[in-house]
């Protein structure tokens, strides 16, 4: 009986930020959405919350637009409603006053 069960399981765990991991601007922009939309699980709202409140770039204007492809792309839509569009610049918003990069303060 010589056989290698010696199965890695690591794959899946892998593929996961550790518990606890900083959350990069990468991700932190990723998941903006599912973060205003509080869609995220409550680790990860935290996680990606306590970037934005101290990583200004995140909510950059700039950063929207990559938002606004990233929900296109998911709603196989060409382009993003106005609506949503406005949506998105309300949250920011108000993320941005949460976080505090505004010179009152
Ligand atoms: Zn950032």
């Amino acid at each position: 009986m010589s056989g290698v069960e010696g199965t890695p399981l690591d794959d899946e765990a892998a593929r996961r930020p550790a518990a606890g991991a900083p959350c990069g601007c990468d991700e932190a922009v990723e998941r903006l959405w599912e973060y205003v939309d509080s869609e995220l699980e409550e680790l990860d709202q935290e996680r990606v919350g306590a970037h934005l409140h101290e990583c200004a770039s995140c909510l950059e204007e700039e950063q929207i637009e990559l938002v606004m492809k990233q929900l296109v792309r998911r709603c196989c839509q060409e382009e993003a409603p106005a609506t949503l569009r406005v949506r998105i610049h309300e949250q920011i918003t108000v993320l941005r006053l949460r976080a505090g990069t505004t010179p009152e303060g």
